[in-house]
């Protein structure tokens, strides 16, 4: 006579070998509209997010970005070692935003001419290209450093009205700093453009890698090129008011490739989530 195993033990043995643990995944316990959001999956082979394949460093580091109109879900996908997908779905939390209204600004800059346009069409195509940048080492994940310090005199999401007309929202954070102050970069990266724009003036963009990116604009001075690597908190220009200013001061930007989010929240000191 044969052994036998009971009926139940027969049928509880494949579904044990088939019960492998879920990804340890690390996220963030709030996530919200213009998040910059960080996660760690150390067991994670490849991540997607919203139909976009994400780089996974040898640590499980990933990041995303949501929009300021994200939400109220999006959709995370991690592979493990298997080639077996796990699916997240992330609530996207909604934020509250302010209306910003602007006067007194030269009516070539609210309603930029026929020249103006092709300008401004070019400098759009140049930047699209620099944030689609993709490096490898996630400088981001070591934590972003004011890039210059002053009061905050405009955040993220704001609903802009210049000289009475309404306009994008403003997609940055601005820091009252006045011209000469040296500016510094927020992270490690490497320089992927530096130029004098329409609207923002002098312009110097950083990729941090897996396509995260810091704009800094209206600049006095620009002391990096294109192409150039630069370690967080090393100096890369100074504060100023070129460009379309009221004033003098940092405007502050960041991206995940095309979208941008918020960087206060990722700032020292920031408003949490
Ligand atoms: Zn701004």
């Amino acid at each position: 006579m044969t052994h036998r195993l009971p009926r139940r033990a027969a049928l509880a043995l494949p579904a044990l070998i088939l019960a492998r643990p879920a990804l340890a995944l690390t996220l963030p316990e709030r996530i919200t509209q213009g998040a910059l959001v960080i996660g760690r999956a150390p067991g994670a082979r490849s991540a997607g997010f919203e139909g976009r394949t994400l780089r996974v460093s040898p640590e499980g580091v990933f990041a995303f970005g949501l929009g300021r109109d994200a939400g109220p879900e999006a959709t995370l996908t991690l592979t493990n070692r298997d080639g077996r997908p796990e699916v997240r779905r992330i609530a996207v939390a909604p934020r509250h935003w302010d209306i910003q209204r602007l006067n007194g600004l030269p009516g070539r800059m609210v309603s930029p001419n026929a020249d103006d346009m092709n300008r401004i069409r070019a400098e759009q195509e140049r930047l699209n290209a620099a944030r689609r940048t993709d490096t490898p080492i996630p400088h981001f994940a070591e934590g972003f450093a004011w890039p210059a310090q002053g009061r905050i005199s405009g955040v993220y999401g704001s609903q802009r009205i210049l000289n009475g007309q309404p306009r994008a929202p403003h997609l940055g954070l601005d820091v009252a700093v006045g011209v000469g102050t040296p500016l510094l970069a927020a992270a490690g990266g490497r320089v992927t453009l530096a130029e004098d724009l329409y609207f923002t003036g002098n312009t110097l963009l950083i990729e941090h890698g897996h396509g995260v990116t810091t704009l800094y604009a209206h600049l006095s001075r620009m002391d990096v090129r294109e192409g150039q690597e630069v370690g967080r908190g090393q100096p890369i220009g100074a504060t100023g008011a070129t460009g379309r200013v009221t004033g003098p001061h940092l405007h502050l930007g960041m991206f995940w490739f095309a979208t941008s989010v918020d960087p206060h929240p990722v700032l020292p000191g920031g408003p949490q989530p």
